[in-house]
């Protein structure tokens, strides 16, 4: 197929399907930026609820810049991959006081940007600034696969150099941005992966999976994600009204996200078993008393299978805050502060299913 007749059937499909969409309506590269970063891995009806909030609480790149990290998070919180969120507000600062607010126009200035891969850049640059920069993304690896019977392997660097290099020839300069909306428009509503609708497809007599009936096969993808069992067991230490948290940091899961003290193990272990062989637990084991163990909660994440219990404890008179902030790193907070932290959805699912916030 020419390359004029795919962007034209493409654009054309577009211009009388697309979902009505906030980013769609604007050439605002830090709106664009947000909603491109909220919607990787993420489904159009998850994401938009928190793009609506991502500017409502922050209108400009300047306002996120200056917000709190902990703000910043509260309002990721759900949304998962927390480093996008860690990227995002540090992006934010760099526009913010190396490019007085503006974004950067070029792709390299754009990719030089913390968080601001390929993808991003070509999506910033293409939809607000008009450059002649093509995206890749899941969607066009599946519709150029399809459509021209490109079987490289998507996960490997050269299927990915291959699909770049494709698309980079098909893309309509005088109007890139929407042509890129048009190809990944299409292989969200249209193109689907498990339901490609060929019957009144704009490409049902020239598309190679159609003709070769290899819809099932393409695109090519073989890398299989490993998935990793963790077991974790959390103490929940109560005082009163109040909890104690801490904020996690370094780089596993769920980095600037407050969660309680943690116990990780290759398996289920008995609670007491697990308490003894903990260095900062058994210094203050006198003190404590357990008051309720919770049944196992599975929380799944992509690469990653957990299974976590949560141990209520309450403490005897005697033990100062600076001592458990010593040895577990916790700090009490009132209900009020932990329904406004940013935390896990694990840990939101554990406060309102034991009731202990709304
Ligand atoms: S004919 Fe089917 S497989 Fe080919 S582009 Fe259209 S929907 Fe996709």
């Amino acid at each position: 197929m020419a390359k004029k007749d795919f962007s034209k059937k493409i654009v054309d499909w577009y211009l009388v399907n697309p979902r009505d969409l906030p980013w769609r309506k604007t050439k605002d590269p830090y709106r664009i930026w947000l909603s491109e970063v909220i919607l990787q891995q993420t489904r159009v009806a998850q994401g938009l609820p928190y793009y609506l909030e991502f500017v409502r609480n922050f209108p400009n790149v300047k306002a996120l810049a200056n917000a709190s990290e902990d703000k910043v998070m509260r309002t990721w919180q759900g949304l998962g991959y927390y480093s996008r969120a860690r990227n995002l507000h540090a992006c934010a600062k760099v526009i913010a006081h190396h490019y007085n607010g503006q974004f950067p126009k070029t792709h390299a200035e754009l990719l030089a940007l913390p968080g601001i891969g390929e993808y991003t850049a070509a999506a910033i640059g293409s939809m607000a600034f008009d450059q002649p920069e093509a995206v890749v993304d899941g969607n066009v690896f599946r519709v150029l696969s399809r459509v021209f019977g490109i079987e490289e392997d998507v996960s490997t660097a050269t299927g990915k150099k291959v699909f770049a290099l494709k698309a980079k020839e098909l893309l309509d300069i005088d109007q890139p941005g929407v042509h890129n909306q048009a190809v990944m428009e299409f292989g969200a509503l249209h193109c689907t992966p498990t339901s490609p609708n060929c019957t009144t497809c704009i490409f049902s007599t020239g598309c190679f999976a159609k003709r070769q009936e290899m819809q099932n096969v393409l695109p090519v993808k073989s890398k299989k994600v490993k998935i990793r069992t963790r077991h974790f067991t959390y103490f929940v230490i109560t005082k009163g009204n109040k909890l104690a948290m801490r904020k996690r940091e370094g780089k596993d899961i769920w980095s600037g996200l407050y969660d309680f003290y943690l116990i990780e193990g290759k398996r289920a272990q008995h609670l007491k078993t697990l308490m003894k062989k903990d260095s900062a637990l058994a210094q203050i084991e006198p003190y404590i008393n357990i008051e309720f163990k919770s049944d196992s909660y599975k929380h799944v994440l992509t690469h990653q299978h957990l299974l976590a219990s949560f141990v209520m404890l309450s403490l005897s008179p005697g033990l100062s805050a600076k001592k458990l902030l010593d040895t577990l790193g916790i700090k009490f907070y009132s209900l009020v502060e932990v329904a406004s932290l940013p935390k896990p959805v694990l840990v939101s699912r554990f406060l309102t299913k034991e009731g202990i916030l709304e």
